[in-house]
């Protein structure tokens, strides 16, 4: 959750910063723009006024225009200079006044009405100068220029051109402009019909829409402030029209639409669009995330869960482990460790569930081969693996069997199969045991003599075969019967086991033999007990007939190289040569005894 909260958080700061970034560069474009519209007026005041200021001194050059003032010489062409410079140059909208060293017009190129503007230049005695005026027209740039003869002023020449032109210059940048007039002022441009509240606009052909909407707001305010107004889509601004004294004759009210000014910027509105649209986006997706997670996680913790029912079902242990910790078991588990409820409990007492392996030859180790239990049953899954587990006062067998789920972890069952260990187990001693002696049968001697024959040969002792045969027993037989013969096989046997270790073991090899495998560090002191033995046998009473019976034992020991075959052959011959020499008698190979 706190994942998302933190995108969350991200996306409303960013959103916040974009806002005002839309914010501050909408201001910055529409300071740009006012600030660049506002030089623009600037330049074009400044070059109509000096471009004037040229004209007249360039036509006072004209001596006829001194000659007129004093000797109102008619050949004087102001006229069609006004023509020419209409039809050849930027000035549209040129004329000439002529006036005398007191200021009264005495020639014009346009019956005009005029406000006593020169009047005021001559007090300031200031004679090339170009500013502005108002006359009946409505504004105008006026430059003035003395007319000298010998070195005195005889009048002056006035050359008037138009100021509106400067709002078809704006027009080009896609501002619209209307010049108005101070109510003071407008009196004087009797000329002009058109107003907005009292103030006259002086452009012939102003933007009637400006116009319009100029109508619906105080136009007073709008003078007097110098910050851009906002009105629908568009920017206005005011640009007041000074004389050189510092007067205000009027204001240029300009305006441009807010999509042109942010021409090349992307529209705000589409921008926030687009963030809303991003964060609904987002929040969309973060929603179905989750929701898809949180049905994930559902479905996940289903399938766990009947995973879990179906484990616990089971009787056989089932543990998860990582390889080295038990991350899971079932209740088969806890049924078997009674004293453990859970895991956890499990887990502070015992890191392993192989603490409770019993080190025996043929079981499972915690450690085989060097590797961890775990993944050695998994690489050998397809042998039978036992572990013998000692909890409490019960042992039990398992069979082990594991299996890898995702990368490290460990399914591993526990197959309880003791009942069927021992089963086995009984069955291959039944096997290995004559049923008449309980001695082991030949069968077993030929299983087990190989491996003692091994195991003698790493301990380094000496191995011993001594074959027993009964003396003359086939007369026993014949005497008193099978059955007591049998009787009398059984008591030899018991005399003979009850005479040697539980390790030293015995074989009934053929009818009435039997051979014993002794391993020693000492040949006198096993020979003394065989010998003992026999000696015993012979002063046995036994039940089933009324006499004594004698047995003759032959020895053999083990030497290198050789076999199970050679060395009972050995004893054998030993056991002839017992016979041959008399009966009730010990043979150990190579020498006479007893
Ligand atoms: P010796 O060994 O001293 O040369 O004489 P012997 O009579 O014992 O001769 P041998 O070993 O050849 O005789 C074996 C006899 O043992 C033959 C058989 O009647 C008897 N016998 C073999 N197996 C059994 C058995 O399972 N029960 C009984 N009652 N007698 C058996
Ligand atoms: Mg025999
Ligand atoms: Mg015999």
């Amino acid at each position: 959750m706190r994942r998302y909260s933190i995108v969350l958080f991200v996306i409303a700061v960013f959103l916040f910063i974009a806002y005002i970034n839309v914010e501050d560069i909408e201001s910055i474009l529409i300071k740009k723009f006012i600030k660049q519209t506002n030089l623009k007026i600037d330049n074009e005041i400044k070059l109509k006024k000096s471009s004037t200021l040229g004209l007249a001194i360039a036509t006072a050059r004209d001596e006829r225009l001194v000659h007129y003032l004093i000797d109102r010489d008619l050949n004087l062409s102001l006229d069609t200079f006004s023509m020419k410079l209409r039809k050849f140059t930027q000035f549209k909208n040129i004329h000439f006044k002529l006036l005398n060293v007191k200021g009264k017009i005495v020639y014009s190129t346009r019956e005009v009405l005029y406000y006593n503007h020169c009047k005021k230049l001559l007090k300031l005695k200031r004679y090339y100068v170009a500013d502005i005026m108002v006359d009946c027209y409505g504004l105008h740039f006026a430059a003035f220029v003395p007319l000298h003869k010998g070195g005195e002023i005889v009048g002056f020449l006035e050359v008037l051109s138009q100021f509106n032109s400067i709002v078809k210059d704006l027009k080009r940048f896609d501002v619209d402009a209307v010049v108005f007039l101070d109510k003071r002022l407008s009196a004087h441009a009797k000329a002009l019909t058109n107003s907005v509240q009292g103030y006259k606009i002086t452009n012939t052909n102003p933007a009637i829409k400006l116009v319009r909407l100029l109508r619906t707001i105080s136009l007073s305010k709008l003078f007097h402030t110098t910050e851009p107004t906002a009105i629908g889509e568009k920017i206005l601004s005011t640009y007041p029209i000074k004389d050189l004294a510092g007067n205000v004759y009027g204001w240029i009210v300009y305006a441009k639409d807010k999509n042109l000014i942010y021409a090349n910027f992307i529209n705000r509105s589409i921008i926030i669009r687009i963030l809303f649209l991003t964060i609904l986006l987002a929040v969309a997706l973060i929603i179905l995330i989750r929701y898809f997670e949180r049905e994930k996680a559902k479905q996940q913790q289903q399938q766990l869960r009947y995973l879990y029912n179906v484990l616990d079902n089971l009787e056989e242990i089932v543990i998860m482990n990582d390889g080295k910790r038990m991350k899971y078991a079932n209740k088969a588990f806890f049924k078997y460790f009674d004293e453990f409820g859970n895991l956890e409990e499990f887990l502070s007492k015992h890191a392993c569930i192989c603490n409770f392996f019993v080190h025996e030859k043929g079981f499972l180790m915690p450690i085989v081969d060097g590797k961890l239990w775990t993944s050695y049953v998994y690489e050998h899954k397809n042998e039978n693996i036992y572990a013998k587990i000692a909890y409490k006062d019960k042992e039990s067998i398992f069979q082990v069997k594991a299996n890898k789920i995702n990368g490290n972890e460990y399914v591993v069952i526990f197959i309880d199969v003791t009942e069927e260990y021992q089963k086995e187990q009984k069955l291959r001693t039944m096997a290995a045991i004559d049923p008449l002696t309980k001695v082991y049968n030949r069968y077993y001697f030929e299983e087990l003599a190989q491996e003692k024959i091994e195991e003698a040969v790493i301990t380094g002792n000496v191995l011993l075969f001594a074959m027993i045969d009964i003396d003359h027993f086939k007369s026993i037989n014949d005497t008193y019967g099978h059955i007591a013969g049998d009787e009398v096989l059984r008591q030899i046997a018991a005399i003979i086991r009850q005479k040697f270790r539980q390790t030293d073991p015995i074989f009934r090899v053929g009818g009435e033999e039997f051979l014993i495998i002794l391993e020693t560090s000492s040949i006198e002191k096993v020979l003394q007990l065989l010998d003992e033995l026999r000696n015993e046998v012979a002063s046995a009473m036994f039940a089933s007939i009324p006499k004594h019976i004698t047995i003759s034992i032959g020895v053999a020991k083990y030497k290198e190289g050789d076999s199970v075959q050679t060395l009972y052959e050995r004893a054998d011959k030993a056991l002839y040569e017992a016979k041959r020499t008399g009966r009730n008698r010990l043979v150990f190979e190579g020498e006479n005894s007893g």
